[in-house]
């Protein structure tokens, strides 16, 4: 398991005497990248330092809003010479205090501007801390929404409302200890909104230490108490979210490196997916297949389709400790029906407990032939992507490649499922604009099982 922490403060004199045995202990518990974060000219330097020194280390410059006042111009020509330094992947933490208002709210909106121009000019992201601050610090923040500022709100503790406004401008949250206090309720409720994909994970160490080493002075180690608990509110496994808030670490930061290797076979929760091909007949607006081809951290670019043979080694043996097994990836199944029979076939044999196909309904027109037959006995559930009540809405949403056929296809499919496959799931992405209820009424009418599925969240 590989974890980054994305707030550290390894440069406050609490580590003085035992920075190497920190972070030997950080790596132990699988911390392999660690941010650590400036919160003034001094400290920035000192994170350089650090960063220059130890492997694993990367620094994020700036002055915390609470020195804003005690900022001088020639402090800040330093700063911004600091900035192209190497290891440097972040401005910040930046933002705004009213809580403590050590500096005055004007000086650390000014101070908060010139770090968002210092990161747009840098191409860096931000790390912003924000207390009781939340109308300015988003409406200076919407001041350049033009140029896209991109970055994190650190040690997350708004309201769900703050959340999903941070979220529609690309911001990232990162949660801290304060989500393992037993009673912080509302702050879990609000991580639940938070979509797993732009989810971060940080100690704010040496403060905020979590359950059970709450008011002991915290170091990196400690990231995993966190896991349990948001395993438990994502309903996904600790090495799920180990592998997905490293993901995100990598595609804010550019920490650690990203291996490009497509997956054939991957696990999510308890379930094994199958990723057989990337080609599919639609081009629907929300998929993310050609530009950003990963599900839950992991990359699913194949370079080539997979054989038969290759798809079982991937699988690999013990099947049976999976609840399910899904013929899914990004592209269409049954575009590959040989393999996909295959596959299934070796799979029953094996004890696998049950096997779901998630398809576009086309395998028809894929296949020149009526493939459901085919699939009896080899699938359990077939989930179908209905999108749209209407051929109209659907050609909009897919631009399926077969043209008008594509969403009459779908439907004879969903019709001719019933007869050959147990269990039979219409399911739509809950994109905007889009009549759930006539969809619904679609499933009934069809006599099938219905799901709305969260838009992009796949797996
Ligand atoms: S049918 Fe599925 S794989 Fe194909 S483009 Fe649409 S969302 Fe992507
Ligand atoms: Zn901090």
């Amino acid at each position: 398991m590989l974890l980054v922490d994305t707030h550290t403060h390894l440069d406050m004199a609490e580590y003085e005497g035992d920075l190497p045995e920190v972070l030997e202990r950080a790596r132990a518990q699988g911390v392999g990248y660690l941010l650590v974060v400036g919160t003034d000219l001094a400290s920035s330097g000192k994170v350089l330092g650090l960063v220059q020194t130890y492997q694993g280390l990367y620094a994020s410059i700036g002055v915390h809003p609470h020195g804003a006042s005690a900022v001088t111009e020639a402090d800040w020509g330093e700063l911004k010479g600091l900035v192209r330094s190497p290891g440097v992947v972040a401005v910040g933490e930046t933002g705004l205090d009213y809580h403590y208002q050590f500096s005055p709210r004007e000086t650390q909106q000014a101070l908060f501007r010139r770090h968002i121009e210092m990161a747009l000019e840098a191409h860096l992201p931000l790390i912003i801390h924000n207390r009781e601050a939340t109308p300015d610090c988003l409406g200076i923040l919407r001041e350049y929404r033009s140029r896209s500022p991109r970055g994190v709100f650190h040690c997350f503790s708004g309201s769900k409302e703050t959340a999903r406004e941070c979220l529609e401008m690309g911001f990232y949250l990162s949660f801290a200890g304060p989500v393992t206090f037993p009673n912080a309720h509302h702050l879990r409720e609000v991580v639940k909104s938070v979509p797993v994909e732009r989810l971060l994970l940080e100690t704010d160490c040496p403060y905020l230490s979590p359950q059970p080493q709450r008011g002991k002075r915290n170091e990196p180690a400690h990231l995993r108490y966190l896991l349990p608990v948001l395993s438990q509110l994502y309903n996904l496994t600790g090495e799920d979210i180990a592998r997905i808030t490293t993901f995100n670490a990598f595609q804010l930061f550019g920490m650690g490196t990203n291996h490009q290797e497509g997956k054939i076979a991957y696990t999510i929760r308890n379930s094994l997916y199958l990723n057989i091909t990337g080609r599919c007949p639609n081009t629907c607006n929300f998929c993310p297949r050609l530009e950003r081809p990963y599900v839950k951290g992991h990359y699913l670019g194949l370079k080539q389709e997979p054989t038969l043979e290759e798809v079982l080694t991937a699988i690999g043996n013990n099947i049976e400790r999976y609840d399910e097994v899904v013929f899914c990836g990004y592209g269409e199944p049954t575009e590959r029906l040989d393999v996909l029979k295959g596959v299934a076939k070796v799979l029953k044999e094996k004890g696998s407990k049950k096997i779901r196909l998630n398809t576009n309904g086309q395998g028809d027109l894929i296949n020149k032939r009526s493939v459901c037959p085919e699939l009896a006995g080899l699938v359990d559930s077939v989930f179908i992507s209905l999108n749209s009540p209407t051929e109209e809405g659907y050609r909009e949403l897919c631009s399926p490649g077969f043209g008008d056929r594509a969403y009459p296809a779908l439907l004879a499919f969903t019709r001719q499922a019933r007869d050959f496959i147990p269990e039979v799931t219409l399911s739509v992405v809950d994109v905007p604009e889009l009549d759930v209820e006539a969809c619904r009424q679609i499933a009934r009418e069809l006599g099938v099982k219905f799901r709305v599925r969260r838009y992009n969240d796949l797996g």
